[in-house]
């Protein structure tokens, strides 16, 4: 087991055979996160939640968000090196999800930002009409301080699992804009230039079919502010992210594909965050697991390093092997969503599987960032609680994972109905048969297949343990095609 490869990122995914492009400059970046990256990121962490300026002192709404000024320049530092524009003019797609790799080892919850943004050109692009994608999509690319930030808002006071039900927001028709009336309730990235919105076209049924998606604006065409900021969020991680409640009062908005398909929109982007999630997650556990080496190296206990104790070695070993497991399982979610991203309904078999393996993956990174998290502080005993280091903090920021972009819940049952419908999993296991072990997959094979025969409520019931063998079977398997 090679340990040292846990010590930064570039050394971690070289460890693994990724290359890493020269243009990304991901050294550079590297370098600058241990420089003064770190320390903004503790900082911003410390401070807190950023505050909401509401009005200016002439009694106007403003809706300014006030952060500490290093803030902005860690920001930056990840849309000058391509953390979006990467997916249209450079390196390609999973070049983003490299600089969102870096990016989530040192801060996770800045990965947010940049990812929504990618999540709002992607679907810009590819179902804009041709004057809103050269109207909005060029700010959201541009490299410098002036660049446009994206945001993806869905959920409502309702609840987030069940939007065709909890989604109250409306759009009226109203010439080339639509006018949207609602309010959104968990809105990250608030402040936002651009935001994707799901909404209810007036008198369009109260289900999931019945949502459209809308590319929403900062500004009105008159310059006024398009949407309002109610109040910022007070989280337990992830606080370099302004996350706000926001309310739309007539909010000028531009549809996106057809409203019947609007669906399908919303689940194509947060189908993006969820791969960025498990990248996310999986930076997350190298970063856990290499604070914790650094202190198993130096901590003595009954006479020697507490990392020379066979316990502790055996768990370190196993915690590498399931990061590297981890890793392939989201690596390969991302080869997959740059191979179908163009896709649209009625999608494909490899579609489908897309979506199965971002399921598993999702469900899967993000309960073994937690557990890696968890892990990592007991590593450090008592120490590991304190606030005055870092190790609690990435606890904090892990218990944000499984939730956001869809709860375990939710993966487990979306990746149960890709199966049962689209039957995903068959062309999981003939995808997986070159590197798996001919009996394992077989059993794993029949396993999902007695499971589909379940009436329905048992199938519910019964999902998690299948859900979780099935992702760690696949992450293994993966895991074989990376240099380890
Ligand atoms: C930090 C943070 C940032 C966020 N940012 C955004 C954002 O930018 N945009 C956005 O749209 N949303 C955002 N969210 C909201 C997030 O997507 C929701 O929290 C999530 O989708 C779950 O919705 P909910 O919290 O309303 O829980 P609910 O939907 O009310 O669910 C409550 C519980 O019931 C479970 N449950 C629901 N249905 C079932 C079922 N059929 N079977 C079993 N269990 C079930 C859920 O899994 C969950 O455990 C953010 C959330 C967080 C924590």
């Amino acid at each position: 087991m090679d340990l040292e490869a846990l010590r930064t990122p570039t050394r971690f995914l070289q460890s693994l055979g990724i290359s890493l492009p020269p243009e990304l400059e991901l050294r550079e970046l590297e370098d600058w996160w241990e420089a003064e990256g770190k320390a903004i990121s503790m900082m911003i962490d410390r401070l807190g939640t950023p505050w909401l300026r509401a009005f200016d002192r002439f009694g106007r709404r403003v809706d300014e968000i006030l952060y500490p000024p290093d803030y902005r320049r860690m920001l930056l530092q990840g849309y000058r090196a391509g953390a979006v524009w990467h997916a249209f003019e450079g390196a390609g797609l999973p070049a983003t999800f490299l600089i969102g790799y870096l990016t989530a080892f040192y801060d996770a919850g800045l990965y947010c930002p940049y990812t929504v943004s990618l999540a709002t050109a992607l679907v810009l692009h590819k179902y804009g009409d041709s004057e809103l994608r050269d109207r909005f999509l060029p700010p959201l690319l541009r490299r410098d301080g002036e660049v446009w930030q994206g945001a993806t808002w869905m959920t409502e006071a309702g609840g987030g699992s069940d939007l065709g039900a909890t989604v109250e927001t409306i759009a009226r028709p109203g010439g080339p804009r639509w006018q949207l009336t609602g309010e959104k309730y968990f809105a990250s990235n608030v402040g936002a230039e651009l935001a994707l919105v799901a909404a209810r076209p007036e008198g369009a049924p109260r289900t999931v079919r019945g949502l459209a998606l809308f590319l929403l604006p900062r500004y009105r065409e008159d310059g006024s502010l398009n949407y309002t900021i109610r109040r910022l969020k007070d989280k337990i991680g992830t606080r370099a992210v302004p996350t706000g409640e926001v309310e739309l009062r007539d909010s000028e908005a531009y549809l996106l594909g057809r409203p019947e398909e609007g669906i399908y929109l919303i689940l194509e982007a947060l189908n993006v965050s969820r791969v960025a999630n498990s990248i996310g997650s999986v930076a997350l556990m190298q970063r856990a697991i290499a604070e914790a080496l650094t202190f198993a190296e130096r901590r003595v206990a009954f006479g020697r390093p507490i990392l020379e104790h066979p316990l502790m070695r055996r768990q370190f070993e196993e915690r590498v092997r399931t990061l590297q497991a981890a890793f392939a399982l989201a690596w390969t979610s991302v080869q997959m969503l740059d191979e179908v991203r163009m896709e649209r309904p009625p999608y494909s078999p490899r579609y489908h599987l897309f979506r199965l393996l971002t399921h598993l993956a999702k469900y899967w990174t993000a309960e073994q960032a937690v557990q890696a998290a968890k892990w990592a502080m007991e590593v450090h005993g008592g120490m590991g609680v304190l606030g005055e280091y870092p190790v609690e903090r990435w606890l904090r920021e892990a218990m944000i994972l499984p939730i956001w972009e869809g709860t375990p819940h939710r993966q487990i049952l979306d990746g149960l109905e890709v199966m049962a419908r689209k039957g995903a999993h068959r062309l999981l296991m003939e995808q997986l048969a070159p590197e798996a072990d001919p009996r394992t997959l077989e059993e794993m094979m029949d396993r999902v297949e007695a499971h589909l025969r379940l009436p329905p409520d048992a199938q519910e019931a019964q999902a998690e343990p299948l859900f979780r063998d099935l992702a760690r079977f696949t992450a293994d398997t993966l895991l074989r095609r990376f240099r380890v």
